[in-house]
């Protein structure tokens, strides 16, 4: 396999534990779309590359898979082998969390952390986002409708 990444955005990709593009994410840009925010994603710029940025609020959501991130949730309980091993990575990867969240207040972005098992409860998801993000924009696809 033809690797072009640099020693260093390799070994961020790999701390990138879970990836882009989880389901859990998927659900939380679904949802964020269809009540009409708009947002970005992955921006690199920002500390953590938050997974939906909405530049306009200058708030950020990310989606924590329960497991990696060491939710304390019945989803993000350890292994019962090699406990010192994962609990180690779970660690590293919380301070990592915590530490991006901090950067991210210090630039004057609000923070808003989804976890996998939110996803779970559409209902109070929604409602949650709704009490982060603010009044949703009225809907593009509204107004195109109107104009038929
Ligand atoms: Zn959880």
């Amino acid at each position: 396999m033809v690797d072009n990444l640099t020693p260093e955005a390799r070994s961020r990709r790999m701390a990138r534990i879970g990836g882009k593009n989880t389901l859990p994410e998927m659900v939380v840009r679904k949802m964020a779309h269809g009540m009409g925010y708009r947002f970005r994603l992955h921006r690199r710029d920002l500390p953590g590359t938050p997974d939906l940025v909405f530049p306009g609020r200058k708030k950020v959501v990310m989606v924590h898979g329960c497991y990696w991130h060491g939710h304390g949730c019945k989803i993000g309980r350890l292994p019962k082998s090699n406990v010192g091993f994962w609990q180690e990575k779970i660690e590293r990867n919380r301070a990592r969390d915590e530490r991006n969240l901090l950067d991210l207040r210090k630039l004057g972005w609000k923070t808003l952390v989804v976890w996998q098992c939110e996803t779970r409860r559409p209902e109070e998801l929604r409602k949650s986002l709704r009490r982060f993000l603010g009044t949703p924009p009225k809907k593009p696809i509204d107004r195109d409708r109107a104009r038929r």
